[in-house]
């Protein structure tokens, strides 16, 4: 079996790096840095991010894993201190695939019939560089609502505890094809109405972001930033692909809600 292991670099997560690679090497498997079997991240759900990206052409091969060196993290939620442990159930294939939905970004622009695909891992936002951002939010082609103000967020269910969860989303079990459609301080008054909740929107709907005045927006997948120029709309909706992860032990997503939200001894 191939693996590799993606690092934040801290000091912290470097030791464990060199440590879990030497283990595994012992146990025969080849560290493989271009088709690997298993990633191991290590550092936090941020590190995790960067290794989906990676591996973004991949997905079906590929399972993460993720051992965290800072706070319990949704993706990366072994402690260094489990390495060993884990290290072994790698080794001897003891663990189960799991995977989750993402979430496919179609950007189209005004000049080209070329669109700019992303897969995100948590979530996509649209804001405008320097103005309010206004949008028509349109959902499975009918026009829903015209949206002003800081920014729109559209997330998977996995990612619904980051940014999203900030934006008073909701959180949505990863078991669920779907994403969720967040506002960023809607401008709210007498001439201006969004409709100022969230909205979930299953497997086989689709969201679609067309500008209404300045055709140029900043646009986030996971933590990448871009400023696209001459944008004609923006699609949104759950992707074919999903994201595998090696899961060695039971632990629920609620309980990881709970011990990351409200209280843990992790
Ligand atoms: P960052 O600003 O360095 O870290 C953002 C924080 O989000 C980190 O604490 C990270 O955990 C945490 N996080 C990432 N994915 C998560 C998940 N699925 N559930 C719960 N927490 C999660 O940025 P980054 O490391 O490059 O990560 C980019 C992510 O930052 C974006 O995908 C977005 O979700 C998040 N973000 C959040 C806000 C906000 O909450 N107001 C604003 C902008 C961006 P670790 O410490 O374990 O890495």
């Amino acid at each position: 079996m191939k693996f590799f292991i993606i690092s934040r670099s801290d000091d912290l997560s470097n030791d464990l790096m060199a440590t879990a690679k030497a283990y595994l090497e012992d146990f025969g498997m080849t560290w493989e840095e271009d088709s690997p079997d298993v990633v191991l991240s290590i550092g936090g759900d941020g590190t995790l991010l960067h290794a989906f990206h990676k591996y973004r052409e991949q997905l079906s091969t590929v399972a993460f894993v993720g051992v965290h060196t800072g706070h319990l993290g949704f993706y990366a939620d072994w402690k260094p201190i489990e390495l060993e442990k884990l290290v072994l159930s790698i080794a001897k294939k003891e663990y189960q695939v799991i995977d989750y939905p993402l979430l496919e970004v179609s950007i189209n622009y005004q000049n080209s019939n070329e669109p700019s695909v992303y897969l995100a891992l948590n979530e996509s936002t649209v804001k405008s560089p320097d103005v309010t951002l206004v949008m028509d939010v349109i959902l499975n082609g009918d026009h829903f609502e015209r949206f002003r103000g800081d920014g729109l967020c559209v997330s998977t269910p996995s990612g619904s505890t980051a940014y999203n969860k900030a934006l008073g989303g909701a959180i949505i079990h990863p078991s669920l094809q779907a994403i969720q459609l967040t506002e960023m301080a809607s401008i709210n008054n007498r001439v201006f109405r969004t409709v100022g909740s969230p909205l979930v929107l299953p497997g086989h709907h689709q969201c679609t972001l067309k500008p209404v005045k300045a055709p140029d927006f900043m646009v986030t997948v996971d933590h990448l930033q871009l400023l696209h120029k001459d944008v004609k709309s923006i699609e949104y909706k759950v992707a074919k692909e999903r994201v595998r992860f090696a899961r060695f032990r039971s632990f629920p997503f609620w309980k990881r809600v709970h011990d990351s939200f409200i209280d843990s001894e992790r």
